[in-house]
C-alpha cells in the first residue's frame, strides 16, 4: 500500500451496546492502541449516536476515534428521530458513515439522497466513509461492476477529496453472513472504484478504500493484503475489543 493511504480500521457496531459494557470495550481498545507508540493505521468506533458522547470521552486520549453510522442531510429543524452532522461533531465525532446497505435497505436511500449526507458531514468538517455494495442478485446476474459505478458516481459527495472521503466496499452479501468474496473478487471490484475515482477526483490514488462484510481476525490479514485495500469495515467482530484488536493489529 502506499505510504500516502494510511489505513483504517473502522468499527460499525450498529444497533447494539449500552453504556456500561460499551464503555468498558472502548477503555479496553484504547488502552491496547496507546500501548503502541507509533500505530500504523487510523481507529475508528462508530457506536450508535446514544453512546457517542460518553465514548468520545472515554477515547479522548488515545488513538481511537468515535463517529456516526448515519446523519441527516440538514444540520436542524423538524426532523423527528433524525441527528445531523452537526450533532455528530458536537458530540466527538471525527467521522460518520453514510450510504451503508442497511440504511439503503432498511429506510430507502437512493445514492441521491447518500451524496447529501455525505456532504452535510464534509460541511462539518468530518470524513465521510460512503459504502456502496452489490447485493447477490446483481452480483449472480453479473452486474456488479455496473452497480458499484452507479453507487460510486451518484454518491460521491462534491467537494470529495482523499483527506475528507473514505469508500467502502462491502457486498451485501457478506455482511453478517460470514462469507466473504474471493481475494480476486476484492481486487477487482477495488481496482475498479480506484478507475471511478480517477475519472471523479484529482487526488484519487490517496482515498482510502476499505473492504467491509464478514471480516474478523482470521480472514483480515489476507483481505488488507489485497492491491488497493487500505482498511476495512467491521461489523460483528468490532464489538469487543478482543475481537476487534486482531483486525487493527494486521495493519
Ligand atoms: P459484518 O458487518 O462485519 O458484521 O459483516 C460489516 C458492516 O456491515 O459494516
Amino acid at each position: 500500500m502506499p505510504e500516502t493511504r494510511r489505513p483504517l480500521i473502522a468499527g460499525n457496531w450498529k444497533m447494539n451496546g449500552l453504556a456500561d459494557e460499551s464503555l468498558l470495550q472502548i477503555k479496553d481498545l484504547a488502552a491496547r492502541a496507546s500501548k503502541i507508540s507509533d500505530p500504523a493505521c487510523d481507529v475508528l468506533i462508530c457506536p450508535p449516536a446514544t453512546l457517542l458522547r460518553d465514548l468520545a470521552k472515554a477515547a479522548m486520549d488515545s488513538p481511537v476515534a468515535v463517529g456516526g453510522q448515519d446523519c441527516h442531510a440538514n444540520e436542524k429543524g423538524a426532523h423527528t428521530g433524525d441527528i445531523s452532522a452537526t450533532m455528530l461533531k458536537d458530540s466527538g465525532a471525527h467521522y460518520c458513515i453514510v450510504g451503508h446497505s442497511e440504511r439503503r435497505t432498511d429506510h430507502g436511500e437512493t445514492n441521491a439522497d447518500v451524496k447529501s449526507k455525505a456532504e452535510a458531514v464534509l460541511r462539518e468538517g468530518l470524513i465521510a466513509i460512503v459504502c456502496v455494495g452489490e447485493t447477490l442478485s446483481e452480483r449472480e446476474a453479473g452486474t456488479t461492476l455496473d452497480v458499484i459505478s452507479d453507487q460510486v458516481r451518484n454518491s460521491l459527495p462534491s467537494g470529495a477529496t482523499a483527506a475528507n472521503t473514505v469508500i467502502a466496499y462491502e457486498p451485501v452479501w457478506a455482511i453478517g453472513t460470514g462469507k466473504t468474496p474471493t481475494v480476486l473478487d476484492v481486487q477487482t471490484v477495488h481496482a475498479h472504484i480506484r478507475t471511478e475515482l480517477n475519472e471523479l477526483m484529482n487526488d484519487a490514488n490517496r482515498v482510502r478504500l476499505l473492504y467491509g462484510g464478514s471480516v474478523k481476525g482470521s480472514n483480515a490479514g489476507e483481505l488488507m493484503a489485497v492491491e488497493n485495500v487500505d482498511g476495512a469495515l467491521v461489523g460483528g467482530a468490532s464489538l469487543t475489543a478482543e475481537d476487534f484488536w486482531p483486525i487493527v493489529n494486521v495493519c
